[in-house]
């Protein structure tokens, strides 16, 4: 790997800020013996910093919700040992505490807290006039604003280095995801709020250690800023989380496997191409817009038709008949079944709105 742009971590205290950070340890410390080990080896394959988490947020009760604060005396260890920068999640004000006072070097927000605004914000004043990094990860609902409103309360704490972690979001659907990536939602974080270093978390999107190496890749193809991988020295015995952790050893091959790709270029030729491939897209676009526009107007026909012969505006069988066919459609189009069925049910809900608009003047 090597350096891809000016370091978006600058003044968070890392060593090494000239490539993607890479944030690496177990979904949870366990005990002193799991923690150093996996730590130790983490920092011999080049891990800038160490995460586990102390108090779990767990589904359900009775399941294993972490070890509590001794966890922080192991990691302290870490920190002391091994030179790496330790992390950890936190959820209320007691945890922010108690990772304060044993020298975390960085915090992050679990999805579950940063979907509640109550929480979040018991959790900005408690860190009010502290300069500790602050990463938020992305809530569990695919609500932008509410991931915003999260990163506004902490940074109008007062907090400097604060970083956004993007680890999916869940679907009732079945997906081969454990919580469906929804790209464009990071992407227009960065958008409204470009400064914001972007953390990739792998390993609860895909749930499935399998699926590292691709989504690592894709984060990577996308300009995020840095990686945060679950890795356990016994992946098999993980108390939580145990089929999307590593070892730290298969943690390096995939490290090693992944390509950085240059940002930008000045090769003219490339340029002159990717300009003359862009206005393609371009034209695509335009015809796409007219498509839809044609399509929307015999929708509204519809509509007048169903009103002046006082019928109901969903068929849900017609709708139903639709997509099957376009998924299967799509299929023989290399378009994934994911996509063409959330298109259709765009299109659907638009045709929805105009007829209901119609029904209804
Ligand atoms: C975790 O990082 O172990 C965790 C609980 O993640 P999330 O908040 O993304 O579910
Ligand atoms: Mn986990």
């Amino acid at each position: 790997m090597e350096k891809i742009n000016n370091s978006p971590f600058e003044g968070w205290g890392l060593s090494k800020q000239d490539r993607p950070v890479m944030i690496a340890g177990p979904c949870s410390a366990e005990s002193e013996e799991q923690v150093m080990d996996t730590a130790v080896q983490l920092k011999s394959i080049g891990v800038e910093v160490f995460r586990a988490g102390i108090w779990k947020p767990r589904t359900r009760p009775n399941q294993f919700e972490g070890v509590g604060s001794m966890g922080l005396e192991w990691m302290r260890r870490v920190q002391r040992e091994t030179g790496m920068k330790i992390s950890t999640e936190v959820g209320n004000v007691k945890h922010v505490y108690d990772a304060l006072r044993y020298g975390v070097d960085i915090i992050w927000i679990g999805a579950r807290t940063t979907a509640n605004p109550f929480a979040m914000q018991e959790i900005a004043d408690a860190l009010r006039g502290v300069d500790i990094p602050v990463l938020v990860k992305n809530p569990v609902n695919p609500d932008l604003n509410l991931w915003i409103g999260a990163i506004e309360r902490i940074k109008g704490a007062g907090i400097r280095h604060v970083g956004a972690i993007h680890r999916g979001f869940s679907t009732f659907d079945k997906t081969r995801y454990r919580n469906i990536p929804q790209w464009q939602l990071p992407i227009e974080l960065k958008q409204r709020i470009p400064e914001i270093p972007m953390i990739c978390d792998p390993s609860h999107m895909g749930g499935k250690k399998e699926l590292l190496q691709e989504i690592s890749q894709k984060a990577l193809d996308l300009n995020y800023d840095g990686l945060m991988i679950e890795s356990h020295c016994y992946p098999a015995i993980a108390k939580s989380d145990s089929e999307q952790q590593v070892t730290p050893a298969e943690l390096a091959a995939i490290i090693d496997k992944l390509i950085l790709r240059d940002v930008n270029t000045s090769n003219p030729l490339f340029l002159l191409t990717l300009d003359e491939l862009r206005q393609k897209i371009d034209i695509c676009d335009e015809k796409l817009i007219r498509i839809l526009h044609e399509r929307m107007s015999i929708s509204e026909t519809i509509g007048r038709y169903k009103k002046e012969n006082n019928i109901t505006i969903l068929q849900a069988g017609r709708w139903k008949d639709i997509v099957d066919k376009m998924v299967e459609k799509g299929k023989s189009n290399d378009l994934s079944e994911e996509f063409v069925s959330s298109v259709f049910k765009a299109i659907h809900q638009e045709s929805i709105n105009k007829q209901t608009t119609i029904m209804n003047n």
